[in-house]
């Protein structure tokens, strides 16, 4: 068999897995492991039996002291972490959750679908904020020269709308649910590092805060649904958030299986990974892990290559062939972030080179097309949607 090679010769990869060491925060240890494998080690050390009685302790808490409210905010994207959570806490504890959502806007068919169906499924009351579409495109736009990649809005709005809502409602308690040792790898199963409080997330995924993203066209008034409430606020309702992922032994193939196999919930064709279900409810994760290779060398191949690997799921060639087909593909999704942003392919390109970290900046991206057309249609659900109600004629109508 030919051996496979990680993509690029001048930077150190994980001797375990498949990251490299321009991922951001990683740390090797003295036997060159990446940050997420030694996570995955410590994982299996872990007394889950005595994490899940503290997370029942907590989540008794929460009940016992929520009277006539809600027991618990959940964050739903409606991806497979949410229809896991939710069963978690509806079927397993008991919990009286509100389901919370900020709409990236960006919903794929079979995201909107999840969605529903995990409320329909779990019974949940729901709350919803739709920013708007003007401004969401030009967030997208800010989003490339501000930090580097398309998301900005879903870096920051969600986490921003579920802070409000558990002030507006007065829900102390968050549940999120994998862990941040095993998303970011900026936290660890061992000693918890990162306080919750309201920058929490900011420091989590290092973005900026809204008011480093005005400017002469997205004013304050725009930005107010990203505003996190201010320190007191959230002290008043001391409010607290927890991954369950800390408690609870947390693998993505199984859970994936569950919700899939026991509640409907869908996996469709991601741009740029060989697995269909992670941000399988959002049409633009193509450009998103497209802007992370070109500033990094790594996109989200490597990611799903490396947990394999970890999981004794693939071998470190095997992982290396995916991420070789994968990370180097250009998206279907760059055309409609082009449209929507109005940056020319070339200013794109431009713009990431900026980006670009000094230890690939003489490399070879290899970069190259498609071979084939994805199989969920690469635009937002609504707007394929809309296009074809204001085309279609009055049902009353024949022919
Ligand atoms: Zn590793």
């Amino acid at each position: 068999m030919k051996i496979q090679k990680p993509l690029f010769e001048s930077i150190k990869y994980c001797t375990r897995c498949c990251m490299p060491e321009t991922q951001e925060s990683v740390q090797f240890d003295e036997l060159g492991k990446c940050t997420a494998c030694q996570a995955s080690e410590q994982k299996i050390h872990i007394n889950w039996v005595e994490r899940e009685k503290e997370l029942r302790k907590i989540l008794e808490n929460a009940k016992a002291t929520s009277g006539g409210n809600y027991d618990c905010i959940l964050p739903l994207s409606g991806g497979k972490d949410s229809m896991f959570q939710a069963y978690v806490l509806t079927h397993v504890y008991g919990m009286k959750v509100l389901g919370v959502t900020f709409n990236h806007s960006w919903y794929s068919e079979t995201g909107w679908y999840n969605l529903q169906n995990l409320l329909d499924v779990f019974n949940i009351d729901h709350v919803i904020f739709t920013p708007n579409r003007k401004l969401v495109n030009k967030l997208a736009r800010k989003s490339l020269e501000a930090i580097g990649d398309s998301c900005w809005t879903c870096h920051s709005g969600p986490p921003a709308f579920v802070f409000r809502m558990a002030v507006a409602y007065k829900i102390p308690l968050l549940v999120w649910g994998e862990s941040a040792a095993d998303f970011s790898g900026k936290d660890s199963y061992k000693n918890q590092k990162l306080k919750f409080d309201r920058d929490y997330w900011l420091k989590m995924s290092g973005k900026k805060r809204w008011d480093e993203i005005l400017d002469e066209d997205i004013t304050e008034k725009d930005l107010q649904p990203f505003v996190i409430p201010s320190a007191e606020e959230i002290e008043k309702v001391g409010v607290f958030g927890i991954h369950l992922g800390n408690y609870i032994f947390w693998d993505d193939e199984r859970h994936t299986e569950f919700v899939r196999d026991n509640f409907n919930w869908k996996e469709t064709e991601i741009e740029k990974t060989y697995k269909g279900y992670k941000s399988a409810e959002c049409m633009m994760p193509g450009v998103h892990d497209f802007t992370c290779f070109l500033k990094r060398g790594y996109g989200r191949a490597s990611w799903h290559a490396s947990i394999d690997v970890r999981n004794g799921l693939l071998s470190r060639d095997e992982g290396f062939e995916l991420i070789n087909k994968y990370d180097t593909e250009i998206p279907e999704a760059l055309e409609y972030y082009l449209k929507i942003t109005g940056y020319t392919e070339d200013e794109f390109y431009e713009i990431m080179k900026k980006k670009r970290m000094d230890k690939i900046k003489n490399e070879d991206l290899k970069i190259k097309n498609k071979t084939h057309k994805n199989a969920e249609v690469i635009k937002p659900y609504v707007e394929q949607l809309l296009e074809k109600h204001r085309n279609r004629k009055d049902p009353r109508e024949k022919n």
